[in-house]
Protein backbone atom coordinates (compact mmCIF):
# COMPACT_ATOMS: atom_id res chain seq x y z
CA UNK A 1 0.00 0.00 0.00
CA UNK A 2 3.06 2.50 0.61
CA UNK A 3 3.96 2.07 -2.32
CA UNK A 4 0.88 2.31 -4.18
CA UNK A 5 0.59 5.93 -2.08
CA UNK A 6 4.02 6.93 -3.47
CA UNK A 7 2.96 6.13 -6.82
CA UNK A 8 -0.18 8.07 -6.83
CA UNK A 9 1.53 11.16 -5.03
CA UNK A 10 4.31 11.43 -7.83
CA UNK A 11 1.70 10.88 -10.79
CA UNK A 12 -0.65 13.95 -9.25
CA UNK A 13 3.42 16.35 -8.92
CA UNK A 14 3.57 15.04 -12.62
CA UNK A 15 0.35 16.61 -13.24
CA UNK A 16 0.61 19.75 -11.96
CA UNK A 17 2.43 22.63 -14.12
CA UNK A 18 5.54 23.49 -12.39
CA UNK A 19 6.15 26.55 -10.25
CA UNK A 20 9.70 28.13 -9.75
CA UNK A 21 11.49 29.28 -6.71
CA UNK A 22 9.65 32.19 -6.71
CA UNK A 23 5.90 30.31 -7.70
CA UNK A 24 5.96 31.15 -11.29
CA UNK A 25 4.58 29.39 -14.32
CA UNK A 26 5.99 28.68 -16.96
CA UNK A 27 3.83 30.36 -19.80
CA UNK A 28 5.51 32.39 -22.69
CA UNK A 29 8.43 30.25 -24.46
CA UNK A 30 10.29 32.64 -27.22
CA UNK A 31 12.43 30.27 -29.70
CA UNK A 32 15.26 31.63 -31.74
CA UNK A 33 15.03 30.61 -35.26
CA UNK A 34 18.70 31.65 -35.76
CA UNK A 35 21.12 34.32 -34.70
CA UNK A 36 21.95 36.08 -37.75
CA UNK A 37 20.38 39.56 -39.18
CA UNK A 38 19.98 41.73 -41.94
CA UNK A 39 20.11 44.78 -39.76
CA UNK A 40 22.72 46.12 -37.67
CA UNK A 41 20.79 48.03 -34.77
CA UNK A 42 23.57 49.80 -32.51
CA UNK A 43 21.67 48.98 -29.31
CA UNK A 44 21.68 45.32 -30.33
CA UNK A 45 24.64 44.39 -32.98
CA UNK A 46 26.72 47.79 -32.78
CA UNK A 47 29.65 46.69 -34.21
CA UNK A 48 30.27 47.97 -37.83
CA UNK A 49 32.61 45.51 -39.50
CA UNK A 50 29.51 43.36 -41.17
CA UNK A 51 30.78 40.10 -40.61
CA UNK A 52 33.90 40.23 -39.34
CA UNK A 53 33.38 40.75 -35.68
CA UNK A 54 30.39 38.34 -35.31
CA UNK A 55 30.83 35.36 -34.31
CA UNK A 56 27.65 33.08 -35.26
CA UNK A 57 26.21 29.78 -34.42
CA UNK A 58 27.01 26.85 -37.02
CA UNK A 59 24.42 25.82 -39.33
CA UNK A 60 24.95 22.29 -38.41
CA UNK A 61 24.79 22.89 -34.49
CA UNK A 62 21.01 24.57 -35.00
CA UNK A 63 17.86 22.36 -34.16
CA UNK A 64 16.45 21.02 -37.35
CA UNK A 65 12.59 21.61 -37.28
CA UNK A 66 11.70 18.17 -35.59
CA UNK A 67 13.82 19.02 -32.69
CA UNK A 68 12.22 22.59 -32.24
CA UNK A 69 8.72 20.82 -32.10
CA UNK A 70 9.59 18.28 -29.44
CA UNK A 71 10.64 20.73 -27.15
CA UNK A 72 8.22 23.36 -27.83
CA UNK A 73 5.59 20.27 -27.56
CA UNK A 74 7.35 19.68 -24.30
CA UNK A 75 6.91 22.91 -22.92
CA UNK A 76 3.24 23.06 -24.21
CA UNK A 77 2.58 20.01 -22.23
CA UNK A 78 3.86 21.52 -18.46
CA UNK A 79 1.88 25.13 -19.30
CA UNK A 80 2.93 26.85 -21.93
CA UNK A 81 0.21 28.86 -23.60
CA UNK A 82 2.13 31.55 -25.65
CA UNK A 83 4.97 30.91 -28.48
CA UNK A 84 6.91 33.49 -30.12
CA UNK A 85 9.62 33.22 -32.75
CA UNK A 86 12.64 35.59 -33.37
CA UNK A 87 16.11 35.33 -34.02
CA UNK A 88 18.29 37.37 -35.29
CA UNK A 89 15.86 38.40 -38.03
CA UNK A 90 13.70 34.96 -38.44
CA UNK A 91 12.71 35.60 -41.61
CA UNK A 92 15.75 35.16 -43.06
CA UNK A 93 14.68 31.37 -42.56
CA UNK A 94 12.98 31.02 -45.72
CA UNK A 95 11.51 27.71 -44.68
CA UNK A 96 9.91 29.14 -41.24
CA UNK A 97 6.04 28.73 -42.42
CA UNK A 98 6.86 24.79 -42.60
CA UNK A 99 8.36 25.29 -38.71
CA UNK A 100 4.99 27.56 -37.82
CA UNK A 101 2.59 24.63 -39.53
CA UNK A 102 4.16 22.44 -37.62
CA UNK A 103 3.99 24.37 -33.82
CA UNK A 104 0.52 25.97 -34.97
CA UNK A 105 -0.91 22.28 -34.84
CA UNK A 106 0.45 22.04 -31.14
CA UNK A 107 -3.12 22.38 -28.92
CA UNK A 108 -3.03 24.64 -25.99
CA UNK A 109 -1.40 27.28 -27.69
CA UNK A 110 -3.51 30.51 -27.67
CA UNK A 111 -1.00 32.91 -28.54
CA UNK A 112 1.47 32.93 -31.18
CA UNK A 113 3.50 35.46 -32.53
CA UNK A 114 7.02 36.34 -34.28
CA UNK A 115 8.96 39.26 -34.08
CA UNK A 116 10.83 40.89 -37.31
CA UNK A 117 12.60 43.58 -38.29
CA UNK A 118 9.89 43.82 -41.05
CA UNK A 119 11.82 44.51 -44.37
CA UNK A 120 10.83 40.47 -45.59
CA UNK A 121 7.60 41.39 -44.28
CA UNK A 122 5.46 42.24 -47.19
CA UNK A 123 6.71 39.22 -49.29
CA UNK A 124 6.23 36.45 -46.47
CA UNK A 125 3.48 37.99 -44.72
CA UNK A 126 0.63 35.77 -46.20
CA UNK A 127 2.15 32.68 -46.36
CA UNK A 128 3.16 33.12 -42.49
CA UNK A 129 -0.17 33.28 -41.73
CA UNK A 130 -2.06 30.49 -43.60
CA UNK A 131 0.75 28.51 -42.18
CA UNK A 132 -1.00 29.10 -38.81
CA UNK A 133 0.81 32.29 -36.97
CA UNK A 134 -1.33 34.01 -35.07
CA UNK A 135 -0.03 38.10 -35.04
CA UNK A 136 3.21 39.86 -35.73
CA UNK A 137 5.07 41.98 -33.25
CA UNK A 138 7.62 44.49 -35.62
CA UNK A 139 10.09 46.05 -34.46
CA UNK A 140 10.59 49.95 -36.38
CA UNK A 141 12.25 53.06 -34.38
CA UNK A 142 11.66 55.47 -36.92
CA UNK A 143 9.86 57.05 -39.33
CA UNK A 144 12.76 59.41 -40.81
CA UNK A 145 14.76 57.45 -43.96
CA UNK A 146 17.77 59.43 -42.45
CA UNK A 147 17.47 58.13 -38.94
CA UNK A 148 16.27 54.94 -40.00
CA UNK A 149 19.63 54.21 -41.79
CA UNK A 150 21.70 55.34 -39.25
CA UNK A 151 19.77 52.91 -36.56
CA UNK A 152 19.82 50.08 -38.67
CA UNK A 153 22.91 50.70 -40.73
CA UNK A 154 20.52 50.29 -43.91
CA UNK A 155 18.29 52.32 -46.15
CA UNK A 156 15.20 50.63 -46.13
CA UNK A 157 12.62 52.57 -44.05
CA UNK A 158 10.22 51.84 -47.00
CA UNK A 159 10.20 48.39 -47.71
CA UNK A 160 9.34 48.05 -44.08
CA UNK A 161 6.59 50.41 -43.45
CA UNK A 162 5.48 48.48 -46.62
CA UNK A 163 5.38 45.34 -44.39
CA UNK A 164 3.89 46.86 -41.90
CA UNK A 165 1.05 48.10 -43.87
CA UNK A 166 0.90 44.79 -45.30
CA UNK A 167 0.51 42.96 -41.77
CA UNK A 168 -2.01 45.24 -40.70
CA UNK A 169 -4.47 44.02 -43.78
CA UNK A 170 -3.71 40.71 -42.68
CA UNK A 171 -3.84 40.40 -38.83
CA UNK A 172 -6.18 43.32 -38.56
CA UNK A 173 -6.11 44.90 -35.13
CA UNK A 174 -3.67 41.96 -33.78
CA UNK A 175 -0.17 44.01 -35.32
CA UNK A 176 2.23 45.29 -32.56
CA UNK A 177 5.08 47.74 -33.28
CA UNK A 178 7.64 47.58 -30.80
CA UNK A 179 9.41 50.78 -30.90
CA UNK A 180 13.55 51.18 -28.43
CA UNK A 181 13.44 54.81 -27.25
CA UNK A 182 16.98 55.99 -26.30
CA UNK A 183 17.52 59.82 -25.66
CA UNK A 184 18.73 62.01 -28.31
CA UNK A 185 18.05 59.44 -30.87
CA UNK A 186 14.40 59.17 -30.76
CA UNK A 187 12.32 60.47 -27.71
CA UNK A 188 11.34 62.96 -30.52
CA UNK A 189 9.23 60.65 -32.52
CA UNK A 190 7.26 59.33 -29.59
CA UNK A 191 4.25 61.08 -30.53
CA UNK A 192 4.55 60.38 -34.24
CA UNK A 193 4.94 56.42 -33.73
CA UNK A 194 1.95 56.41 -31.86
CA UNK A 195 -0.08 58.32 -34.75
CA UNK A 196 1.21 56.07 -36.95
CA UNK A 197 0.16 52.90 -35.48
CA UNK A 198 -3.16 54.00 -34.64
CA UNK A 199 -3.63 55.25 -37.98
CA UNK A 200 -3.17 51.52 -39.21
CA UNK A 201 -4.86 49.86 -36.05
CA UNK A 202 -1.35 48.57 -34.85
CA UNK A 203 -0.70 48.76 -31.20
CA UNK A 204 2.63 50.83 -30.22
CA UNK A 205 4.77 49.68 -27.62
CA UNK A 206 7.80 51.73 -26.24
CA UNK A 207 10.52 49.89 -24.37
CA UNK A 208 13.06 51.41 -22.24
CA UNK A 209 16.87 50.85 -23.98
CA UNK A 210 18.15 47.78 -21.92
CA UNK A 211 21.70 47.01 -20.82
CA UNK A 212 21.14 43.57 -22.42
CA UNK A 213 24.23 41.48 -24.13
CA UNK A 214 24.84 43.46 -27.28
CA UNK A 215 24.14 47.04 -26.08
CA UNK A 216 27.89 47.46 -25.54
CA UNK A 217 27.27 51.17 -25.79
CA UNK A 218 24.06 50.90 -23.20
CA UNK A 219 24.55 53.97 -20.74
CA UNK A 220 21.70 54.68 -18.02
CA UNK A 221 22.05 58.44 -19.14
CA UNK A 222 20.51 57.08 -22.83
CA UNK A 223 17.60 55.18 -21.34
CA UNK A 224 14.43 57.20 -21.77
CA UNK A 225 12.08 56.07 -18.53
CA UNK A 226 8.43 54.85 -18.55
CA UNK A 227 7.22 58.10 -16.82
CA UNK A 228 9.07 60.47 -19.51
CA UNK A 229 7.43 58.71 -21.89
CA UNK A 230 4.27 59.34 -20.68
CA UNK A 231 4.58 62.32 -19.80
CA UNK A 232 5.92 63.29 -23.62
CA UNK A 233 2.52 61.40 -24.51
CA UNK A 234 0.28 63.64 -22.39
CA UNK A 235 1.83 66.39 -22.95
CA UNK A 236 0.18 66.00 -26.53
CA UNK A 237 -2.99 64.45 -26.43
CA UNK A 238 -4.17 65.44 -22.87
CA UNK A 239 -4.63 62.67 -19.78
CA UNK A 240 -4.43 59.07 -20.19
CA UNK A 241 -5.38 56.39 -18.38
CA UNK A 242 -3.79 52.71 -17.55
CA UNK A 243 -5.66 49.89 -18.87
CA UNK A 244 -6.67 47.95 -15.79
CA UNK A 245 -6.22 43.81 -16.62
CA UNK A 246 -4.13 41.17 -14.95
CA UNK A 247 -1.35 40.03 -17.34
CA UNK A 248 2.18 38.91 -17.26
CA UNK A 249 2.88 40.50 -20.55
CA UNK A 250 6.01 43.04 -20.13
CA UNK A 251 3.71 45.60 -21.27
CA UNK A 252 2.04 48.33 -19.15
CA UNK A 253 -1.30 49.56 -21.35
CA UNK A 254 -2.45 53.16 -21.88
CA UNK A 255 -5.63 54.49 -23.10
CA UNK A 256 -5.64 57.85 -25.01
CA UNK A 257 -8.70 59.93 -24.58
CA UNK A 258 -9.91 58.48 -27.92
CA UNK A 259 -9.66 54.96 -26.98
CA UNK A 260 -6.10 54.42 -28.66
CA UNK A 261 -4.15 51.79 -26.18
CA UNK A 262 -0.19 51.53 -26.28
CA UNK A 263 2.22 49.49 -24.26
CA UNK A 264 5.55 50.62 -22.41
CA UNK A 265 7.90 48.05 -21.14
CA UNK A 266 9.88 49.57 -18.56
CA UNK A 267 12.54 46.68 -18.41
CA UNK A 268 15.24 48.90 -17.18
CA UNK A 269 13.80 51.31 -14.60
CA UNK A 270 10.53 49.08 -13.62
CA UNK A 271 11.47 45.45 -14.19
CA UNK A 272 8.35 42.77 -13.94
CA UNK A 273 10.52 40.09 -12.99
CA UNK A 274 8.25 38.96 -10.33
CA UNK A 275 5.56 38.07 -12.75
CA UNK A 276 7.79 36.33 -15.21
CA UNK A 277 6.75 33.52 -16.99
CA UNK A 278 9.15 33.56 -20.16
CA UNK A 279 11.89 31.62 -21.27
CA UNK A 280 14.21 31.36 -23.99
CA UNK A 281 15.46 28.87 -26.73
CA UNK A 282 18.46 29.71 -28.97
CA UNK A 283 19.14 28.55 -32.65
CA UNK A 284 21.11 25.56 -31.22
CA UNK A 285 18.90 24.52 -28.13
CA UNK A 286 20.21 26.42 -25.30
CA UNK A 287 17.41 27.25 -22.91
CA UNK A 288 17.42 30.23 -21.10
CA UNK A 289 15.32 31.19 -17.90
CA UNK A 290 16.26 35.05 -17.99
CA UNK A 291 17.29 37.12 -20.94
CA UNK A 292 19.93 38.19 -19.14
CA UNK A 293 21.30 34.55 -17.69
CA UNK A 294 24.69 34.12 -17.53
CA UNK A 295 24.17 30.03 -19.01
CA UNK A 296 21.60 28.63 -20.55
CA UNK A 297 20.29 24.71 -20.36
CA UNK A 298 21.15 22.22 -23.38
CA UNK A 299 18.71 20.70 -24.31
CA UNK A 300 19.89 19.62 -27.73
CA UNK A 301 22.23 17.18 -26.22
CA UNK A 302 19.74 15.23 -24.35
CA UNK A 303 17.30 15.25 -27.04
CA UNK A 304 20.27 13.79 -29.75
CA UNK A 305 21.21 10.96 -27.29
CA UNK A 306 17.58 9.82 -27.57
CA UNK A 307 15.77 11.43 -24.80
CA UNK A 308 12.06 10.39 -24.67
CA UNK A 309 9.37 13.13 -24.58
CA UNK A 310 9.32 11.74 -20.44
CA UNK A 311 13.06 12.51 -19.97
CA UNK A 312 12.56 16.02 -22.15
CA UNK A 313 9.37 16.99 -19.98
CA UNK A 314 11.35 15.27 -16.55
CA UNK A 315 14.57 18.05 -17.67
CA UNK A 316 12.31 21.05 -18.04
CA UNK A 317 10.46 20.67 -15.18
CA UNK A 318 13.41 19.85 -13.09
CA UNK A 319 14.93 23.49 -13.98
CA UNK A 320 11.74 25.48 -14.01
CA UNK A 321 11.39 24.16 -10.59
CA UNK A 322 14.79 25.66 -9.94
CA UNK A 323 14.87 29.14 -11.46
CA UNK A 324 15.36 32.02 -9.39
CA UNK A 325 16.05 34.98 -12.52
CA UNK A 326 14.84 38.04 -11.59
CA UNK A 327 18.02 39.57 -13.96
CA UNK A 328 16.50 43.18 -14.57
CA UNK A 329 15.31 43.51 -11.30
CA UNK A 330 19.50 42.61 -9.61
CA UNK A 331 20.09 44.69 -12.13
CA UNK A 332 18.28 47.41 -11.29
CA UNK A 333 19.93 47.14 -7.47
CA UNK A 334 23.71 47.75 -9.43
CA UNK A 335 25.09 50.84 -8.44
CA UNK A 336 27.04 53.11 -10.94
CA UNK A 337 25.33 50.81 -13.88
CA UNK A 338 27.24 50.01 -16.88
CA UNK A 339 27.29 47.91 -20.26
CA UNK A 340 26.51 44.51 -19.27
CA UNK A 341 29.14 42.87 -21.39
CA UNK A 342 31.87 43.77 -22.81
CA UNK A 343 32.63 43.01 -26.74
CA UNK A 344 35.55 41.08 -26.13
CA UNK A 345 33.12 38.75 -23.74
CA UNK A 346 30.86 38.37 -26.67
CA UNK A 347 33.31 37.43 -28.98
CA UNK A 348 34.38 34.43 -26.93
CA UNK A 349 30.58 33.51 -25.79
CA UNK A 350 27.87 34.53 -28.49
CA UNK A 351 25.19 33.06 -27.06
CA UNK A 352 25.32 36.24 -24.37
CA UNK A 353 24.51 38.42 -27.55
CA UNK A 354 20.64 39.71 -27.60
CA UNK A 355 20.11 38.41 -31.70
CA UNK A 356 21.42 34.87 -30.00
CA UNK A 357 19.27 34.50 -27.72
CA UNK A 358 16.30 36.74 -28.96
CA UNK A 359 14.11 39.37 -27.79
N1 LIG B 1 15.22 41.02 -35.54
C1 LIG B 1 13.93 41.00 -34.97
C2 LIG B 1 13.49 42.38 -34.57
O1 LIG B 1 14.33 43.29 -34.51
O2 LIG B 1 12.29 42.54 -34.34
C3 LIG B 1 13.78 40.06 -33.79
C4 LIG B 1 14.93 39.96 -32.82
S1 LIG B 1 15.30 41.45 -31.90
C5 LIG B 1 16.64 40.89 -30.88
C6 LIG B 1 13.90 41.52 -30.82
C7 LIG B 1 13.66 42.83 -30.12
O3 LIG B 1 14.72 43.09 -29.24
C8 LIG B 1 13.54 44.02 -31.04
O4 LIG B 1 12.29 44.65 -30.85
C9 LIG B 1 14.64 44.93 -30.57
O5 LIG B 1 14.32 46.28 -30.69
C10 LIG B 1 14.83 44.50 -29.14
N2 LIG B 1 16.11 44.88 -28.58
C11 LIG B 1 17.34 44.50 -29.01
N3 LIG B 1 18.29 45.08 -28.25
C12 LIG B 1 17.65 45.85 -27.33
C13 LIG B 1 18.09 46.71 -26.28
N4 LIG B 1 19.37 46.90 -26.02
N5 LIG B 1 17.14 47.32 -25.53
C14 LIG B 1 15.83 47.13 -25.79
N6 LIG B 1 15.36 46.34 -26.76
C15 LIG B 1 16.27 45.71 -27.53
FE1 LIG C 1 18.06 44.92 -35.04
FE2 LIG C 1 16.53 42.74 -34.51
FE3 LIG C 1 18.67 42.56 -36.03
FE4 LIG C 1 18.97 43.00 -33.45
S1 LIG C 1 18.14 41.17 -34.35
S2 LIG C 1 20.10 43.98 -35.14
S3 LIG C 1 17.19 44.30 -33.06
S4 LIG C 1 16.85 43.80 -36.49
FE1 LIG D 1 12.02 37.74 -16.84
FE2 LIG D 1 14.63 37.85 -16.60
FE3 LIG D 1 13.32 39.69 -18.01
FE4 LIG D 1 13.13 39.63 -15.31
S1 LIG D 1 14.94 40.06 -16.55
S2 LIG D 1 11.44 39.91 -16.78
S3 LIG D 1 13.18 37.42 -14.96
S4 LIG D 1 13.49 37.52 -18.51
Amino acid sequence: MAVQHTQIDQNQVADVDPKDTLGRPIRDLRISVLDRCNFRCPYCMPETKFHANYQFLKRQECLSYREIQRIASAAVGLGVTKLRLTGGEPLLDKKIPDLIARLSKLSGVDDFALTTNGILLADQAEALRSAGLHRITLSLDTLKADRFQALTRFDELDAVLIGLDHATRIWPQSVKVDSVIIRGVNEDEVVSLLEHGRGLGAEVRFIEYMDVGGATRWSLDDVVPHTEIIQLIEEHYGAISPVNEQTSAPADRYRLADGTTFGIISSTTAPFCRECDRSRLTADGLWYLCLYAQSGIDLRAPLRAGASADDLDALIRSAWNGRADRGAETRLATGDRQPLISVEALQKQPHLEMHTRGG
